[in-house]
C-alpha cells in the first residue's frame, strides 16, 4: 500500500489516505478507505486501476455511494471516487436510431461516467431532449446507473442507452452497444465483468421542453411526497420480489418503523432502511436478516437485497 501510494504521489493522482466512507454514501455508514483516489481524468482513472493490478491491492469502483453499504471496517484497497473526474457531456445531432417512426429525430448524448444522472437530466431538458424524465430523482451517477440499470416510474437506463465505452479487467478500452450488456432488472453485465465504465451514450428524441421539465417536476414531487429523503438510506433496500412489492410486504408483516441500533425501517416509506443517526452497517444488516425472516415466514416471499454490501 506505501508503495501504490508513493506512485499514485509521483504521477500526480490526488488521493487521501483513512478516508471515512460514511461522508462518501448516501446511508452515511462505513469506516475508512486506506486510500481514496481522486482521478481527475479518465487516463488517471485508467492508471488508478492499473497501479491497483501491479501492486495487487484491491479496488472499489464509487458513484454517489448512493446504493451501497460499507462495511464498519471500511475498505482495505483503493476506493477510486468516480466524481472526482472532471468529464463534461457531448451533443451529437440527429443520429439514426432504429425505433425511430417517420419523421421523429433523435439526438445522442455522450456522458462521462462521474457525472450526476440530475445534471445529464437537466442538460437534456436545456437541449429540449426527452427520454431521461424518469431519472432525474435517482441520486446516482451516470456510471452507477449504467452499472445498475436503474430505473425508476417505468422508465429504466436500458430503453435509452445507446452504447458505453469502457475499461476491461485486460486493461483495453472497449465500446459496447447496450444490446450486448445484459440489462435487465437492476442489473448489467458489469456485476460478471469487472469492467469500468468510462462514459455512456444515450438517445433521446426531440420533444416540448415546457412539457419534459412537467414531468421532471411531477416525478421528483412524488418522490418527495412519498421517499424518506430526509433521512440517510440508500434507496429501496430490498428488490421487487416477482408478483409482489417489497415495501408493501414489509408493511403487511407489521414492520414500519421496526428498528436494530440505529437502523429503521422507514415510517414513510417500507421499502427503505433508514439510517435514524449512529447507525452501524451491522444495525442494518441485522435488520435486514430480521425483516427478510419475518416476510418469509408470513408471506413466503424470499426478499433478496437490492443495496450492494461492499466488504472491508
Ligand atoms: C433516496 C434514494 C432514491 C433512489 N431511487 C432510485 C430509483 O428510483 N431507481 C433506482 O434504480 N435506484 C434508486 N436509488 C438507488 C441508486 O440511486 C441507484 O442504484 C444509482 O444508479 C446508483 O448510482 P451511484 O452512482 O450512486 O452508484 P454507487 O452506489 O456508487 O455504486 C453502485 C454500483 O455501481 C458500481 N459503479 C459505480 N460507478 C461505476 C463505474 N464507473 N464503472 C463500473 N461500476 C461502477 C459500483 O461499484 C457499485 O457496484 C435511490 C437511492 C436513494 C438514496
Amino acid at each position: 500500500m506505501e508503495r501504490l501510494k508513493q506512485q499514485l504521489q509521483a504521477e500526480g493522482i490526488a488521493y487521501r489516505a483513512d478516508e471515512p466512507l460514511a461522508a462518501h454514501c448516501t446511508f452515511k455508514i462505513g469506516g475508512p478507505a486506506d486510500v481514496f483516489a481522486l482521478p481527475e481524468t479518465e487516463e488517471q482513472l485508467c492508471r488508478v486501476i492499473a497501479l491497483c493490478k501491479e501492486q495487487g491491492v484491491k479496488y472499489y469502483l464509487l458513484g454517489n455511494g448512493s446504493n451501497i453499504l460499507f462495511e464498519d471496517a471500511g475498505y482495505r484497497g483503493v476506493v477510486i471516487d468516480t466524481m472526482a473526474l472532471k468529464m463534461g457531456i457531448g451533443f451529437l445531432e440527429q443520429v439514426a436510431h432504429p425505433g425511430a417512426a417517420p419523421g421523429e429525430v433523435y439526438d445522442a448524448v455522450v456522458a462521462g461516467a462521474g457525472l450526476k444522472l440530475s445534471s445529464l437530466c437537466t442538460a437534456a431538458l436545456e437541449n429540449s431532449l426527452t427520454g431521461l424524465e424518469f431519472a432525474y430523482g435517482i441520486p446516482g451517477t451516470v456510471g452507477g446507473a449504467v452499472y445498475m440499470n436503474a430505473g425508476a416510474y417505468g422508465g429504466e437506463m436500458k430503453d435509452v442507452l445507446q452504447s458505453v465505452r469502457y475499461l476491461t479487467q485486460d486493461g483495453d478500452i472497449v465500446e459496447a452497444e447496450a444490446a450486448a450488456l445484459d440489462l435487465s432488472y437492476r442489473h448489467s453485465i458489469f456485476e460478471e465483468n469487472g469492467g469500468c465504465i468510462l462514459s455512456a451514450q444515450f438517445h433521446l428524441k426531440r420533444g416540448d421542453p415546457d412539457a419534459i421539465k412537467a414531468r421532471m417536476n411531477e416525478l421528483m414531487a412524488k418522490r418527495v411526497e412519498k421517499q424518506p429523503l430526509d433521512k440517510p438510506s440508500a434507496g429501496s433496500t430490498f428488490k421487487r420480489p416477482a408478483g409482489a412489492f417489497a415495501a408493501a410486504l414489509i408493511d403487511q408483516c407489521g414492520l414500519r418503523g421496526f428498528r436494530h441500533g440505529g437502523a429503521a425501517v422507514s415510517e414513510k416509506h417500507c421499502g427503505f432502511v433508514v439510517n435514524l443517526g449512529g447507525a452501524t452497517c451491522a444495525d442494518v444488516l441485522a435488520l435486514c436478516d430480521e425483516v427478510r425472516a419475518i416476510v418469509k415466514e408470513k408471506t413466503g416471499f424470499d426478499l433478496e437485497k437490492e443495496i450492494r454490501v461492499v466488504k472491508a
